[in-house]
């Protein structure tokens, strides 16, 4: 315990025995949970709650930077079903992590913040506190639920309550915000201890309707062309082998979302993922799993759907105002995964039809024909490696070791990665989710190690590594084994930009050329390897996920080989007016 902590009165009143105060009760209320990690950043008013949370056999990681640990406590929430907690400071350690918050929300990943803040009477007649901000007016569109807790002895419910608005139903993010002066108050030892609770139940089973599985398998049996596309919700149900069964006695092509790859192995006979443009538009059938027709599948219609019309939805989601979203569903149903594919394989019975074989012989043509394509272009070393000879290299790496984490951001290294190298174990593929953003990288490396023990093989791109690059003293200091593999083409989308002005600036897509990437990870006591071929790169990813040792390996990668904005430079608008 620290001097000043001892010299604090209402502190040393915790130490005897009828006293208890809000630094014991939250750290209690958490740990009665089950909640017994944290990712935060140390700061006003919270630093000595991480001091006495780690006192008290909670690990608790330290970050650079707000926003990774909240990325690493999101990521902790969706690996685990467990809200992730973040702790923060007040006002601008809250806003750091309020980024991850958000995003966090927006995956469905179940995380609680928990920052600090000022004092209310200050804050609300705005009389300019120590990093006054109105924190949780601030918080509150940005995530699920959002909290204050004023009195000691409403901590125990608070945490409750944020521990169900994370993980019930759609899981999300949710704020709790703790005012200074919280820490300190005191309450008998007995009443605190009566005012905490563990929580029964708190992500109840969500039966669906029998009507509607009834009225799915009507319109799938009906289906000539079906497809399944299975969602990260459905990883994130931790129901893998029902998702499997269903799959399987379906006989349909599958399309994983890039998050659900490996829920069933990348090369299983029913994958569809290279004949993704095939699938698509010819299919008539599509049954969403945890999947969302957001942006990342062109919001269900458009071209990449074949004609309008052509299509009916059967959606399974434990969300019911995911419906109709974007498009008409025409067989939605409603509860947890789990349950609901339950029901529908018990209901489906013994002699279902399995897919019909002109279909499925056609996607598997279409399928086979794309992978030998593709394999061609995976076998070249060439000199400077491209994204191709590089991921070729990390495929058959990634392969060999089923049970290591990948995690993967960047905008031509992720287009590139999550096509070409395949995963074949649930929830082993962590990257961008659905905001697309970038600097989840280290974030979720961190939470990945941590959570799991696994080995952790982060590729990044060189511009989405900046981002989260500082957390690599966090991976050295908890002695994480994580193998960053750094794709340096010089610049974001590529390193050949010019500045047309001839001005001494280069231009805003490019960095540093030939940037040494790998002594940051010496300069923290990890490994550095520059690697310019197949071979170096190879050698030094396996002998990083080999020893466990935190490794950073900077892949020189040709700075003309990216497309713009990767895969979706049809967002990025292009001037098309001439200026002389
Ligand atoms: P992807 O990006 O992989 O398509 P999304 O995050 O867009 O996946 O969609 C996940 C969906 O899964 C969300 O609509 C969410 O409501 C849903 N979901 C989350 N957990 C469950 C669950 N246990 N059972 C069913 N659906 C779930
Ligand atoms: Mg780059």
């Amino acid at each position: 315990m620290s001097a000043e902590l001892k010299e604090r009165p209402e502190a040393k009143a915790s130490t005897e025995e009828e006293l208890t105060d809000g630094f014991h009760l939250l750290i209690d209320a958490l740990k009665m949970n089950d909640l017994n990690t944290i990712y935060g950043v140390p700061g006003i008013p919270i630093t000595d709650f991480g001091r006495l949370a780690q006192a008290a056999g909670m690990r608790v990681l330290s970050f650079r930077h707000e926003q990774h640990a909240g990325n690493a406590a999101a990521i902790a929430g969706y690996l685990t079903k467990k809200p992730g907690i973040c702790l923060t400071v007040s006002a601008p350690g809250f806003l750091n992590g309020l980024t991850a918050l958000a995003n966090a929300t927006t995956n469905c990943f179940p995380m609680i913040l928990l920052s600090g803040s000022s004092e209310r009477e200050i804050v609300d007649l705005q009389q300019g506190d120590y990093e006054e901000m109105d924190q949780l007016a601030i918080a509150k569109p940005l995530c699920k639920a959002a909290f204050r807790v004023l009195h000691a002895e409403d901590i125990g419910i608070a945490v409750a309550r944020a521990i169900r608005a994370a993980v019930s139903g759609r899981p999300g993010g949710v704020y709790l915000d703790l005012p200074a002066k919280l820490f300190g108050q005191t309450m008998s030892a007995a009443a605190g201890k009566a005012s905490l609770l563990k929580v029964v139940d708190p992500a109840p089973q969500q039966l669906p309707s029998g009507e509607s599985v009834q009225r799915a398998l009507d319109l799938l049996k009906s289906a000539k062309k079906p497809l399944i596309i299975i969602g990260k919700g459905a990883a994130y149900a931790q129901c893998d082998d029902v998702v499997k069964t269903f799959v399987e006695k379906s006989g349909v092509p599958f399309l994983p979302m890039s998050m659900a790859k490996g829920l069933l192995p990348d090369n299983h006979p029913q994958s569809a993922s290279a004949a993704r443009s095939l699938v698509l538009k010819e299919s008539d059938v599509v049954v969403m799993l945890g999947a969302r027709l957001n942006w990342l599948l062109s919001h269900g219609k458009g071209k990449a759907w074949g004609e309008p019309g052509s299509k009916k939805f059967i959606q399974v989601d434990i969300d019911p105002r995911e419906m109709d979203s974007n498009v008409e569903i025409a067989a939605p149903v409603v509860g947890d995964l789990e349950s609901c594919l339950g029901v529908m394989l018990e209901s489906m019975g013994g002699n279902w039809q399995p897919s019909n074989s002109d279909w499925t012989k056609a996607v598997n043509q279409k399928r086979d024909a794309n992978i030998a394509k593709m394999d061609q272009r995976l076998g070249s070393d060439t000199s400077p490696m491209d994204f191709h000879s590089a991921l070729g290299a990390l495929r058959e790496i990634v392969t060999a070791r089923p049970d290591a984490i990948l995690v993967n951001e960047g905008a031509n290294t992720l287009d590139f990665a999550r096509s070409i190298i395949n995963m074949s174990k649930p929830r082993k593929r962590l990257d961008v989710g659905t905001w697309g953003i970038m600097g989840i990288g280290m974030g979720a490396a961190v939470a990945a190690a941590v959570e799991t023990g696994q080995q952790v093989l982060a590729v990044e791109g060189d511009s989405a590594f900046g981002f989260s690059g500082m957390e690599i003293e966090t991976i050295c200091r908890y002695n994480l084994p994580v193998c960053i593999v750094v794709f340096n083409n010089n610049g974001i989308y590529r390193g050949t930009d010019v500045n047309p002005t001839g001005d001494k600036d280069v231009a805003p897509t490019v960095f540093v050329k030939d940037s040494r990437y790998e002594k940051m990870m010496e300069a923290f006591g990890g490994v550095g390897v520059y690697a310019t071929s197949r071979d170096e790169l190879a050698k030094a990813v396996n002998k990083a996920m080999d020893s466990g040792v935190p490794t950073l390996v900077n892949a020189i990668i040709d700075e003309n080989a990216g497309t713009e904005s990767g895969r979706i430079g049809n967002l990025n608008p292009q001037s098309v007016v001439k200026k002389k």
